[in-house]
């Protein structure tokens, strides 16, 4: 006997199956419900400010695997619940953490059509129009930050990732087979290289040198600047001493937008200094990079002085950037872009999977791209479907304007903090202020990071506003990043006020 009544009548009885009718309804009643959510954030708090065990508790984390089904109406709902009333909202106006972007609408309705298509983007055969847009949104947002676009269109100018993380690995994997090709069949054996980047990197690097076996000593930590921007100067004596010491430098990896405060580093100079000893430049742009969408605009003064190091963002060998950044593409989306696409056929494409079928005739562009002959994935989701409806919709010109607002925001939310009595400015570029709570009276540097440690999990409890934190020269700092189109002027102008109450209302020292 059939227990779904939607199979019965055709034949098989499959516990997942749905009838088109009832999908329909679902859908409908998921889309207006989550259309009620979206329209009604401002009166939800931003974070709950709930314990683990408490999240635990309204899951009922320690129930077993249901044994039977139960009804998918009753399910959406419920899960609905139970993830708006338990969660930690970026599209909250009042959202200014991690540089996680609010997601664009579209691109929720993004995911569902291309769940729905469910296109695997390993194959061009088991999804050519997916493949095609992939590579058309890479090379969109390759003319969108100004990194060129090559002049063999054949092959993808990159390709899209999980995240920045998995982007920035690739960029190192290829850096290493292009100065010890032998290392791909035989590793590294006692190969002794050395990867610049400055003290402000993202923790990706450290991981990355683990994972391909380099080590952590690998890493060079060149100083930054007052600004935390890498000292060029301090590179070269690094790249100096190492080659003197037999020590083979292998890449510099520069930063277009700090994880802490939104520096740019010196990047022409960088590059400048790259080409004179043919080395291999990467950039990790996760965050930063599509801001370089306003050089040369008439936004281009909200850049301050970034804009030029933003404009060599087209002299890196890789970039990598995040759509699930200032993209505000729903999570997830990375990508990587380099110079020469070429390279990734040569690092990822020699083992074919057999299941795939002969590799076409041709490379001459006849024929579509394998995705996963080109990275480290063999099935792939259609990620790119989020990006590219999200660059079609806004178009240049409406990333432009979102971006130049969120970092005049930013600057508003700067002049905002100087001009409260007990708060401190520290930083202030490409849309992240970090500051801190400064009592008159208070100037030991310990109690103010535990003062200002804090006050930060008071912030994040409270629910009028989310921050996260920053540490800068050995300072705890709260930073806001205003990557969030729906952050209006009202919502910068309440947040220094609410900072203030909450420290006056704390515990002092
Ligand atoms: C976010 C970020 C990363 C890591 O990217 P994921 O998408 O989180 O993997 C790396 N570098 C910078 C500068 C970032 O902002």
């Amino acid at each position: 006997m059939s227990s779904n009544p939607d199979e019965a009548a055709r034949g098989r009885d499959a516990a997942l199956a749905m009838a088109p009718e009832r999908f329909a309804a679902l859908g409908h009643a998921l889309v207006d419900r989550l259309a009620a959510e979206l329209g009604r954030l401002r009166e939800r708090p931003v974070a709950t400010g709930q314990t683990a065990a408490e999240v635990r508790a309204a899951l009922g984390a320690e129930r077993p695997l249901p044994r039977s089904g139960q009804d998918p109406e009753s399910l959406l709902g419920e899960a609905a619940t139970l993830l708006f009333e338990h969660s930690t909202l970026s599209h909250h106006p009042r959202f200014h953490a991690y540089i996680a972007a609010s997601p664009a609408p579209i691109g929720m309705l993004a995911e569902l059509l291309a769940a729905a298509l469910n296109a695997n983007v390993a194959a061009w055969h088991a999804a050519p129009m997916a493949s095609e847009i992939e590579a058309q949104t890479l090379r969109w947002l390759a003319e969108l930050v100004g990194y060129g676009v090559p002049a063999d269109a054949s092959m993808p100018c990159g390709l899209l990732t999980s995240g920045g993380s998995a982007g920035n690995a690739i960029a190192v994997q290829l850096a290493l087979h292009a100065a010890l090709p032998h290392s791909r069949v035989r590793g590294l054996a006692g190969a002794r290289l050395a990867v610049y980047a400055s003290d402000q990197t993202h923790a990706w690097l450290p991981r990355t040198l683990e994972q391909c076996g380099l080590g952590r000593e690998a890493l060079r930590s060149i100083a930054s600047d007052a600004r935390q921007r890498l000292s060029v100067d301090a590179l070269r004596a690094a790249i100096t001493a190492d080659r003197a010491a037999g020590v083979q430098p292998l890449m510099v990896v520069g930063t277009a937008g700090t994880v802490a405060t939104g520096a740019v580093d010196p990047l022409a100079a960088m590059a400048a200094l790259c080409r004179e000893q043919q080395l291999w430049l990467h950039v990790d742009g996760a965050y930063g990079a599509p801001a370089a969408c306003l050089v040369g605009s008439p936004d281009a003064a909200t850049l301050g002085d970034a804009a030029g190091d933003l404009a060599a963002l087209a002299l890196a060998d890789t970039l990598a950037l995040d759509p699930h950044k200032w993209l505000y593409a729903p999570i997830e989306a990375g990508a990587l872009l380099l110079r020469e696409p070429a390279r990734l056929k040569a690092a990822f494409g020699a083992e074919r999977p057999s299941y795939y079928g002969p590799a076409d005739a041709d490379d001459d562009g006849a024929s579509g791209t394998d995705f996963h002959a080109l990275g480290p994935q063999n099935t792939r989701g259609f990620r790119a479907l989020k990006v590219w409806l999200g660059l079609r919709m806004a178009g240049r010109a409406g990333y432009q304007r979102m971006i130049a607002d969120d970092i005049a925001l930013a600057g508003r939310l700067a002049e905002r903090v100087r001009a409260t009595p007990g708060l401190e400015l520290a930083t202030e570029q490409l849309g992240v202020v970090s500051f801190r709570a400064r009592p008159p009276g208070v100037d030991d540097e310990a109690a103010l990071n535990a003062l200002n440690r804090r006050l930060l999990a008071r912030l994040q409890a409270d629910g009028r506003a989310f921050l996260s934190p920053a540490a800068v020269g050995g300072r705890f700092l709260l930073r806001a990043c205003i990557v969030n189109f729906h952050t209006t002027a009202a919502d910068v102008d309440a947040l220094p006020a609410l900072v203030a109450e909450l420290a006056a209302t704390g515990p002092r020292g």
